[in-house]
Parts: structure tokens; C-alpha cells; sequence
């Protein structure tokens, strides 16, 4: 999708910093970190957000949840949090679905804005 800023950092017109990337999968580093490690993984298909997700597109999402894990095991992280803002009323502010790898665990993350 050409106007969004995730779309343009999958296809390398926007630098960010990689921490893993498979044939569906990106994830890179949150430019405005709120815990030690905040990664953010997103698929490199343009889906706008969680709530859109439908059967047919759902393995995109099980397939971020397991570059979760592994990027986990990769980080040496073995308690984490994992979120994802669906909508601007939910503090979405990029509208590409991605989901939030958090650790250490802050009680403020619960209900995380940020
Ligand atoms: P959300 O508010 O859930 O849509 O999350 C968007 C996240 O993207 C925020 O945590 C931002 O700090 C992060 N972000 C925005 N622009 C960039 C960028 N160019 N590179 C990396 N992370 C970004
Ligand atoms: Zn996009």
C-alpha cells in the first residue's frame, strides 16, 4: 500500500532496524521503545489491523505469533507481553497490522498506549 509507513519499511523505502524477516514476517525495532525490548512484527501483506482479520487471512497473524517465539528465544526473553491496537480509539497509530513484543513486564503496558 503505497501512503503506508510499515508497507514502505517492508519494502526498504523507509530504514528501520531489522530483527527478523521471513518470507511473510517482518520485525523490527520500535523507534520509541517503552520497555527494554519492544519489537514490533508485522506481516509484509497489508492488512490494516486485528479487528479486519478474517479466516482466510488469520495464518498471517499465527504466523507473526510464532516469529514472536522465535524472536523471543532469539532475545533470550522468556516472559513477555504481546499486543495489538485495533482501531485509532484503540491507540492504533499505524494502520498496518502489527503486534507489540514487550518485556520486562510493566503493569502500565496492561492497557497499552503509546
Ligand atoms: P500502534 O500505536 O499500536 O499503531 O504502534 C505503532 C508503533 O510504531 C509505535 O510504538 C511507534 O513508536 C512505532 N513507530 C512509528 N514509526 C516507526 C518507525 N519509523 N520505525 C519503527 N517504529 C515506528
Ligand atoms: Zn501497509
Amino acid at each position: 500500500m503505497q501512503d503506508c509507513l510499515f508497507c514502505k519499511i517492508i519494502a526498504g523505502t523507509v530504514p528501520s532496524t531489522k530483527v527478523y524477516e521471513d518470507g511473510s514476517v517482518l520485525a523490527i525495532r520500535d523507534i520509541n521503545p517503552v520497555t527494554d525490548t519492544h519489537i514490533l512484527v508485522m506481516p509484509k501483506i497489508h492488512i490494516e489491523k486485528a479487528g479486519d482479520l478474517t479466516f482466510e487471512t488469520a495464518p498471517f497473524a499465527g504466523h507473526c505469533l510464532s516469529a514472536i517465539a522465535e524472536i523471543a528465544r532469539n532475545e533470550g526473553i522468556e516472559d513477555f507481553c504481546v499486543v495489538a491496537n485495533s482501531g485509532a480509539k484503540a491507540g492504533q497509530t499505524v494502520p498496518h497490522l502489527h503486534f507489540h513484543l514487550l518485556s520486562p513486564f510493566n503493569s502500565q503496558e496492561h492497557f497499552f498506549s503509546p
